[in-house]
């Protein structure tokens, strides 16, 4: 008979190496990928990314769902959502693959390496004089767990950074402010917008034909978080008119980008796959291992997330 178990589901992450790891950390967890093969009353754990409907129904002793990822607009939009406390992933792991690729985003286009790539596919020497980093204006959209990292990063190499978010942070060497009254000043200060906030009702589509008409013109624009945050019809037509005049995209209303999609032709569009962070099961098992721990003590989990905020 299971004890204290735990329900593994994915569809992309390695059940074995996750096993493995979540039972160095936790060697009494009883570890199960197979829903008909535990008891489900005693499965109070689940570690899951994107299951099917109706998956935690059958264990009625959940205590703690966990997210296989850090966003959770999958998860906390779905109307089978145990009342449970839901935790997230988040590690070191993730933070530095995040912020290297912001950083990485950013540098491409403070230090016009973009136009010295094209350059060079005509086989031309383009010199252009380089711009110092602190009159770069870089604004980061969303100062959590990922984006205050690459905030932080960005003000560190040097660059002239603002955030933004819902409440005020204090992040050293970025100029944070918050709530959409402060939106479109923020805007109107970036030339290059790193958007880092998650998919919520009151995020999709936030960045929109008005919003990114206030980029100054020839503004650069990098999402690394949810496609449907930024209303693509509107980034196209900007992309087009060259008032945004570069756009580096890891996320995509809908994934994979498909075949024939207009951001492939467009060549001042750099797009990445949806991996600016993945998760690492060696990194994030102690996290979720202590989640567990904090939940069997009755404390709540790390990186808790709010169903009814959508983050
Ligand atoms: P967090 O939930 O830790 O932080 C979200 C940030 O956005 C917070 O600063 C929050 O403000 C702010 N925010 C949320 N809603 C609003 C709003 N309505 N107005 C203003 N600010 C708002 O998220 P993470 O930093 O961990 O990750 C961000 C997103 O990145 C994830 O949700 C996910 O979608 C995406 N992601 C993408 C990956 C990829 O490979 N491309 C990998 C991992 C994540 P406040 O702090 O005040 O609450």
């Amino acid at each position: 008979m299971s004890k204290d178990a735990l329900i593994f589901y994915s569809e992309f992450d390695d059940p074995a190496a996750w096993k493995k790891t979540l039972t160095a950390e936790l060697p009494d967890l009883d570890f199960h990928t197979d829903p008909g093969a535990v008891d489900p009353a005693a499965v109070h754990y689940a570690l899951a990314w994107k299951p099917p409907k109706g998956f935690f129904a059958r264990f009625p002793n959940l205590k703690l769902v966990t997210n296989l990822g850090a966003g959770v607009d999958s998860l906390v939009g779905r109307d089978d959502l145990p009342d449970v406390p839901i935790s997230r992933l988040s590690d070191t792991g993730m933070v530095s693959l995040m912020s290297s690729y912001v950083l990485f985003s950013v540098i491409r286009y403070a230090r016009d390496i973009y136009i010295f790539e094209r350059a060079q596919r005509r086989g031309e020497w383009k010199y252009v004089h380089p711009r110092a980093l602190s009159d770069i204006k870089v604004g980061v959209l969303g100062l959590g767990e990922l984006g205050a990292p690459a905030a932080q990063a960005l003000a560190r190499t040097g660059f002239d950074v603002r955030g933004w978010s819902r409440s005020l942070k204090d992040i050293p060497g970025v100029r944070c402010s918050n709530g959409m009254e402060a939106l479109d000043a923020f805007l109107r200060s970036t030339e290059i917008l790193v958007i880092l906030l998650p998919l919520t009702p009151e995020t999709r589509g936030l960045i929109d034909a008005r919003r990114l008409s206030l980029l100054p013109e020839g503004a650069k624009l990098i999402n690394a978080s949810r496609g449907a945050v930024v209303d693509e019809s509107a980034l196209i037509a900007a992309l087009q008119t060259g008032h945004i005049a570069e756009a580096t995209l890891d996320v995509f209303t809908v994934e994979p980008l498909p075949k024939g999609h207009v951001f492939w032709g467009m060549e001042n569009v750099l797009i990445t796959p949806h991996l600016a962070s993945i998760t690492v099961p060696e990194a994030a098992a102690r996290e979720v291992a202590e989640s567990i721990r904090r939940v069997r003590s009755g404390l709540a989990p790390l990186h808790q997330v709010d169903p009814r905020r959508g983050y």
